[in-house]
């Protein structure tokens, strides 16, 4: 339908120069061997699963991991060669399909390969594993030798490898080691007890790939900093290599108007004018993800920051301008403009939480448009 295309001036812009830059720093950062798996569960980060695999896969990267099934499968039918692994537990009725559709699942219960072996026979492919090694992270995983071992014997089936073995760290992004290396001491022990290497060892997250220096291991898991953004504050520090953020989010001004002293904004009339001031309206809210506990947030306008007033609504926010400006003018949310720049980090600190929560709250509602 030509009617299907974005009236509202509101839209995610996805710089896909900036994630081919930040595969093919970090493919030169690692040892040649060595493969880069772009992480791309939750729809990329927001950023758009496909688009970024496309780009993650021309600039460097091998493999592609998601957290669910269904990502996968969406994956797998816009990319056919690519492996796929899925991160998270999946149910044993999956297991024929990932076998069929060339994804790999993260397997670590003797329970689930048990019932897989009455379907493997019937596979249509064989299904690849890659066995899970908890070492202190505390979520999914097979935590001592014994069940390592134990999952290891029940995986020797028919139509069944084991193509890999993982960890995944609690600390890697934080300054303190000793945490880390504790993990790092277990997962080498647990993976060298194995009668065979599998062919593919990995542990590194973005954090780990980047300021840990013996983690590479056969493959690295890269998420957060293939969209330009640093895991922590620590991290931020010590990059080898700069990040270029890929999202920015912005809109225009739908109304403008002059208020005066007295005259209230928003729901609960909060916000009251104590002169004349120019005030506009942005058609984005709390149902695109710009929640209320951003209230006190500031936008770019102009180059120059202006702050909502009263409260965030469902569809638009008030912004208190520093002029008068005219309808159609660019509102940057979250990006650059002029000489200044709204970062995710600035989202996640008004929020108290990790920049990783930003661009995976902004809803579907917000369209996400590519330049390439
Ligand atoms: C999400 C995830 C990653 C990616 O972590 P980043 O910090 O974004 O690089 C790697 N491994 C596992 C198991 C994950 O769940």
């Amino acid at each position: 339908m030509e009617e299907l295309q974005n009236f509202r001036p509101t839209k995610a812009v996805i710089d896909l120069k900036a994630i081919q830059s930040n595969v093919s720093n970090l493919r030169k950062h690692l040892h040649s061997d060595v493969h880069i798996m772009a992480v791309i569960k939750a729809n990329a980060y927001g950023h758009g699963d496909i688009r970024v695999a496309e780009v993650a896969l021309k600039a460097g990267a091998t493999m592609l991991a998601v957290a669910t099934p269904e990502e996968a499968l969406h994956v797998r039918q816009f990319i056919a060669d690519a492996p796929i692994l899925i991160l998270g537990a999946v149910p044993v009725h999956f297991a024929p399909y990932a076998a069929k559709y060339n994804i790999t699942l993260t397997v670590f219960s003797t329970e689930w390969l048990e019932q897989v072996a009455a379907l493997a026979p019937q596979f249509e492919k064989p299904l690849l594993i890659h066995l899970k090694v908890d070492s202190g992270m505390g979520r999914i995983g097979v935590r001592t030798a014994e069940e390592l071992h134990a999952v290891y014997e029940a995986a020797q089936l028919e139509n069944v490898i084991v193509d890999g073995i993982f960890t995944h760290f609690a600390t890697a992004d934080e300054e303190q080691t000793t945490f880390y290396e504790h993990q790092l001491a277990t997962f080498k022990k647990l993976v060298a007890s194995l009668p065979k290497k599998p062919r593919i060892v990995h542990a590194a997250n973005t954090a780990a790939s980047l300021v840990k220096e013996h983690v590479q291991f056969d493959a690295v898991r890269f998420g957060i900093s293939l969209y330009g953004l640093s895991p922590s504050p620590y991290v931020e520090e010590h990059l080898p290599y700069d990040l270029r953020p890929a999202f920015s989010l912005e809109t225009e001004l739908v109304h403008v108007k002059q208020l005066h002293k007295g005259d209230t904004v928003g729901y609960g009339a909060t916000y009251e004018a104590t002169e004349d001031e120019w005030i506009g309206t942005i058609p984005v809210g709390y149902a695109d993800g710009v929640i209320r506990a951003l209230a006190n947030q500031e936008f770019l306008v102009q180059g120059m920051r202006a702050p909502i007033v009263g409260r965030i609504c469902m569809d638009q926010i008030m912004i208190k301008l520093p002029k008068k400006m005219s309808v159609g003018e660019r509102v940057v949310l979250i990006g650059k403009q002029g000489n200044d720049e709204i970062t995710m980090q600035e989202w996640a600190s008004r929020l108290n939480t990790i920049v990783y929560e930003i661009p995976c709250m902004l809803t579907p509602r917000i369209p996400r448009v590519y330049k390439a």
